[in-house]
């Protein structure tokens, strides 16, 4: 059974109701034991004090989100390279376990796939090359393949773990059930990456009845991913991460009283 200590709260669970200090607040509230901030939080307070909040609370950070999105531009330009070596700082600075990729997906106006995975492999390299020297891990996140086009050209675990592979040290995956769920060789590809690779662990639930593809992932439990079967595939690898929940709900959960969404997480991670 999952406990509350066992939970990373990913801040865009709670997008709309709440900034980086009310996240904060919040799991400290209901002893959850991390959290998962994007870049875009640690602007509103700036970076120290993002970093003061979070220690000031013993919170694990199970990621930042996000560096990535190689692709933006028909060149590997150097403000995107400079904007990663930047993401790996702000990790450094809160002491986040790894920082997540999303790699981006097909260069402005074009149809070549493979020219981009091209372009995304040598950033991400690059990227790598400087966050080992401070010691940050990077997760590849593998987004569903219906974001190839505008968001990830990294679509399976398999590809993303042929990607550390090829690159060696210091990268491995975040494993996102909404992303994954449907793949034939997750539970092989969790196996294939052990304990070194797996970085991150990601819950919410695929809803059946999805309304929108970006904005409306369901609360664990109300969907049709076997998260616990999955859960145990990583636990046989000694995974040890935290269980961040990230739910992207406009619609639902968004507009929900935040103490309610988070009580709600921690009873379906008991079950789930
Ligand atoms: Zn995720």
């Amino acid at each position: 059974m999952i406990k509350a200590e066992q939970m990373s709260l990913n801040t865009a669970t709670v997008k709309e109701q709440c900034n980086l200090r009310q996240a904060i607040d919040l799991c400290a509230r209901y002893g959850i034991g991390g959290i998962a901030p994007w870049r875009e939080n640690l602007k509103e307070c700036g970076l120290d004090e993002a970093n003061r909040m979070i220690q000031d609370q013993g919170l694990r950070v199970s990621g930042l989100c996000r560096g990535g999105m190689f692709t933006l531009e028909n060149q590997l330009s150097q403000n995107i390279l400079d904007n990663n070596k930047k993401a790996v700082d702000e990790a450094v600075a809160i002491h986040a376990e790894c920082l997540v990729m999303v790699v981006g997906g097909l260069k402005p106006n074009s149809k070549d796939l493979i020219g981009s995975r091209k372009q995304m492999e040598e950033g991400l390299f690059k990227t790598l090359e400087y966050a080992r020297t401070v010691k940050m891990p990077i997760a590849i996140e593998p987004l569903h393949p219906m974001y190839a086009a505008d968001r990830a050209c990294v679509n399976t675990l398999k590809y993303a773990l042929d990607i550390c592979d090829g690159m060696g040290a210091g990268i491995g995956i975040a494993v996102d059930v909404y992303h994954t769920w449907w793949d034939p060789e997750l539970k092989s590809q969790i196996k294939r990456a052990g304990k070194e690779r797996l970085l991150a662990f990601h819950l919410s639930d695929w809803l059946m009845e999805t309304k929108h593809f970006l904005l409306d992932r369901g609360m664990m439990g109300d969907g049709v991913i076997d998260i616990s079967r999955i859960r145990k595939w990583m636990e046989s690898e000694s995974f040890e991460m935290l269980n961040e929940v990230e739910i992207f709900s406009a619609e639902n959960w968004w507009k929900r009283d935040p103490d309610e969404v988070i009580r709600i997480c921690i009873e379906r991670l008991a079950v789930c």
